[in-house]
C-alpha cells in the first residue's frame, strides 16, 4: 500500500558549493550533515503498533523512532512520550494495538510528527536553518536521507556542537595566527615559547630564540603604499619560512617584527647557521609589479637558559639584541649581551599600581545601555569598569583585568563593582528615577570564593535593594571549569533572586547536558557572532542554533556588540529579544546614564 500522508516538512538536497572555514590553520571544506548521522532502525508504516509500543518499552533511551514507507521513504517521527502515553490508555491498545502505523495515522487518533528531512550531503549550515526555522522540537531529531530514502538520524544539539566547535577552531585561528602572513602570532608563539623553556629545562636543551626585524620598513611603507608594504612581510615572512628548519615556528609578533624560535638544537651553531640563511635569504631584490627592491632586516638573538630562564624576559633580550644589530648599521646580526637590556620590568609595579587604584577610587564605572530590539525600549545597563590612570588615562579592562586576575585583585575589584552598582540603584531610587536591570560581569575567582552568595546577599541587605535588578553574567569556561563544585552556589545565587546570565556564548566549550541543570535565565550571544550577520550565512545560521536552543530551555537572548542597523534587524528576524552595542550607545559614564535613557526615550520611533 501507497501510504497518502503529506510529505515531510523540508526537504533539502546538496549544497551547490559547499562553505569553507578554517581548521588547524588551513581552510576545509564545511562538513556536511553525513557527519551526525546515527543508524536507527526505522519503524515501517505498515509494522504494528503494538511492536512499535514494545520497542520503546524494552529500551527506556530511546526517544523517537523514524517510520518509512515501503520505499524507505520518511512518513513520520514518532516521539517516545507523547506515542507511549497514548497507547498507555487502554481503549488505544485494544483499538489500535493490532493495526498497522499507517491505520493509526489515517484514523486522525494520534497526531503524529511530520519529519524534517535532510540531505546527507547537505551542509551543516543549510541543516542549522532548516532546523531551527523548523521550530524547536526539532532539535532533538531530524531524518537524514541519501536518494530520498532513509539513512539514519541525526540530533539538532550534536548539530549545534559542531557548528559552535566550528566557530571555535576559526577563533583559535584568528586568535593564534597572523592573517596577513598566515604564520602564528604573538599569542601562538608565546604559548610555545614557555612549553619550549619548560621542556628544555628539563632535558638540559638550549631553546634559541631569533628576533627579526625589518630595516627602513616604515619608508618601504610610505614611498610605496600599504599594499606593497603587506606584500613585502607576506614574502619575508615566506623566505623565513625557508630558511628555518621544518619543526622551527616563525611568527609575526606585529608590524615588522618576526621570531623565530627554535627547539631541541645541539647548540648555538646550529642558531647562528639559521640566522646567518635568513640574511642570505633577503638578498635576492623583492618583485612587486614594476619595483625590484632590496630588503635586509636585523636579527638578535636570546638563548635559554644562559641569557635568561624567563620566556618573556628572553624575548626583549633578543629585542635588545636586535637593536644592537641595527645600530650597528642593520643586516646584522647580534647574540644578546649582558647590560644591553632594555626589557621591561616584571609586572608587579603594575599590580601594585592597580592595587593603589581600587583603595584611592581610580575606578570608574562606565554602563551600556541594553535595549529590547522589537520596540527598542531600555531593557537596562551592563556595568564595565574602566581605571583612571593618573599618567596613561582611562584604561579599558583589557589593560588590567587579566592582571587582576593572575594576582587576585579581581576579587576586591569585582567587589567594589558590584557594590558601586547598588550605590547607584539606590542613589536612582532615591532620586525617584526608574530602576533597571544592571548586568554585572564575574569572574572565575569570584564564583569560587566559598563567601560570594553570602557577600550578595549583605550586600542586597544593606542597600535594600530588590534582587531583580542585578544580573550577573559568567562566561562558558567558566561554568564548565568545575561543573559539580559550582551548582551549589548557582542555586544559592539564584535562591536570593538575583539572575543569572552566560556571556559571550558560543566561544567557549559548553556542554550543553550541563546548560539545561544551571539555573540560568539568559544566553549572552557572543559579538564574534552578531559581526556582519546580515553578511555572513554562517553567523546566521550560529546566532539561529543559539535561539532555537535558548527557546528550547525557555531562556532569554540578548545580542552584544551590534555596530549596524543591518545586524539589529536581522536579529530581530531571528527572534532574538535583546541587543546591546555601539549601533544603541557605546559604554558611558554611568552618572551619564540616566540622561541617556530619558533622551533615548523621549525620540520618536
Ligand atoms: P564583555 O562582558 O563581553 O563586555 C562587552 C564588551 O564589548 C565591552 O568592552 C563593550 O564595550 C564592548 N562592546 C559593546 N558594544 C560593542 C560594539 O558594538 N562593538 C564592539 N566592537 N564592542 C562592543 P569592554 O568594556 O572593553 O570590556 C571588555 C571585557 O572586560 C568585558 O567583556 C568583560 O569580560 C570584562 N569586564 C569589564 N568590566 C568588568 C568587571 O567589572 N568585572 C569583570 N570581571 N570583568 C569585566
Ligand atoms: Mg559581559
Ligand atoms: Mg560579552
Amino acid at each position: 500500500m501507497i501510504f497518502p500522508i503529506t510529505s515531510p516538512i523540508t526537504s533539502v538536497s546538496a549544497s551547490s558549493a559547499p562553505l569553507s572555514f578554517i581548521k588547524d590553520g588551513r581552510l576545509q571544506a564545511s562538513p556536511t550533515v553525513g557527519t551526525l548521522v546515527q543508524y536507527l532502525e526505522p519503524a515501517q508504516v505498515e509494522d504494528r503498533c503494538q511492536l512499535v509500543f514494545r520497542r520503546f518499552l524494552a529500551d527506556t533511551m530511546l526517544y523517537a523512532i523514524p517510520v518509512v514507507d515501503a520505499q524507505r521513504k520518511p512518513v513520520a517521527v514518532l516521539d517516545r512520550n507523547y506515542f507511549v502515553e497514548f497507547f498507555s490508555r487502554e481503549y488505544a491498545t485494544e483499538v489500535f494495538g493490532r493495526r498497522s502505523l499507517a491505520a493509526l495515522f489515517l484514523s486522525g487518533k494520534y497526531d503524529y510528527r511530520k519529519p524534517v528531512v535532510i540531505d546527507h550531503a547537505c551542509n551543516i549550515d543549510e541543516a542549522a536553518k532548516i532546523i531551527s526555522e523548523a521550530g524547536t522540537s526539532h532539535m532533538s531529531g531530524f531524518m537524514v536521507v541519501e536518494d530520498e530514502r532513509y539513512r539514519g538520524i541525526a540530533n539538532g544539539h550534536d548539530l549545534l556542537g559542531v557548528i559552535t566547535e566550528r566557530r571555535q577552531s576559526e577563533l583559535y585561528y584568528l586568535a593564534h595566527y597572523d592573517v596577513l602572513t598566515g604564520i602564528p602570532n604573538r599569542t601562538l608563539l608565546t604559548e610555545r615559547l614557555v612549553q619550549a623553556c619548560a621542556d628544555a629545562a628539563a632535558k638540559y636543551r638550549l631553546v634559541v630564540l631569533l628576533f627579526i626585524d625589518i630595516d627602513r620598513f616604515k619608508q618601504i611603507n610610505d614611498s610605496l603604499g600599504h599594499a606593497a608594504g603587506d606584500e613585502v612581510l607576506h614574502r619575508v615572512a615566506q623566505r623565513l619560512r625557508k630558511s628555518s628548519r621544518e619543526a622551527d615556528m616563525v611568527a609575526r609578533l606585529g608590524g615588522d617584527e618576526f621570531v623565530i624560535l627554535l627547539e631541541n638544537i645541539p647548540n648555538v651553531a646550529t642558531a647562528d647557521a639559521v640566522a646567518s640563511r635568513v640574511l642570505s635569504a633577503m638578498r635576492e631584490p623583492i618583485v612587486i609589479g614594476e619595483c625590484s627592491l632590496v630588503v635586509t632586516v636585523s636579527v638578535g638573538r636570546a638563548i635559554f637558559p644562559t641569557d635568561d630562564r624567563d620566556s618573556s624576559a628572553l624575548l626583549a633580550k633578543a629585542d635588545s639584541a636586535m637593536y644592537e644589530a641595527k645600530a650597528s648599521g642593520r643586516n646584522n646580526y647580534r647574540g644578546y649581551l649582558p647590560g644591553t637590556a632594555s626589557y621591561k620590568p616584571s609586572s608587579m609595579h603594575l599590580e601594585n599600581e592597580l592595587r593603589q587604584a581600587i583603595e584611592s577610587d581610580q575606578l570608574v564605572l562606565f554602563l551600556q545601555p541594553q535595549v529590547e530590539l522589537e520596540r527598542k525600549i531600555v531593557l537596562g545597563a551592563e556595568a564595565l569598569i574602566r581605571w583612571q590612570h593618573p599618567v596613561r588615562g582611562l584604561l579599558r579592562p583589557v589593560e588590567f583585568i587579566p592582571l587582576a586576575e593572575e594576582c587576585g585583585l579581581i576579587i576586591p575589584l569585582g567587589e567594589w563593582v558590584l557594590r558601586k552598582v547598588l550605590e547607584l540603584l539606590s542613589l536612582w531610587r532615591g532620586q525617584g528615577i526608574p530602576l533597571l536591570q544592571i548586568a554585572v560581569n564575574i569572574s572565575a575567582l569570584q564564583l569560587y570564593s566559598s563567601s560570594f552568595p553570602d557577600q550578595l546577599r549583605s550586600l542586597l541587605a544593606q542597600y535594600d535593594m530588590d534582587p531583580r535588578y542585578i544580573e550577573l553574567e559568567l562566561t562558558e569556561s567558566v561554568l564548565m571549569k568545575d561543573v559539580c563544585n559550582l551548582l551549589p552556589t548557582l542555586n544559592a545565587i539564584k535562591a536570593l533572586g538575583i539572575r543569572l546570565a552566560i556571556d559571550d556564548f558560543g566561544t567557549g566549550f559548553s556542554s550543553l547536558s550541563y546548560l539545561s541543570s544551571f539555573p540560568i535565565d539568559c544566553l549572552k550571544i557572543d559579538k564574534s557572532f552578531v559581526r556582519h550577520i546580515d553578511r555572513m550565512p554562517i553567523n546566521a545560521s550560529i546566532a539561529r542554533a543559539i535561539l532555537a536552543l535558548a527557546n528550547s530551555l525557555s531562556l532569554t537572548t540578548i545580542a552584544e556588540g551590534i555596530e549596524a542597523g543591518e545586524e539589529d534587524k536581522v536579529l530581530r528576524q531571528l527572534g532574538c529579544m535583546y541587543g546591546q552595542g555601539y549601533h544603541f550607545a557605546k559604554p558611558l559614564p554611568a552618572d551619564d546614564f540616566p540622561i541617556w535613557c530619558m533622551t533615548w526615550n523621549s525620540q520618536p520611533e
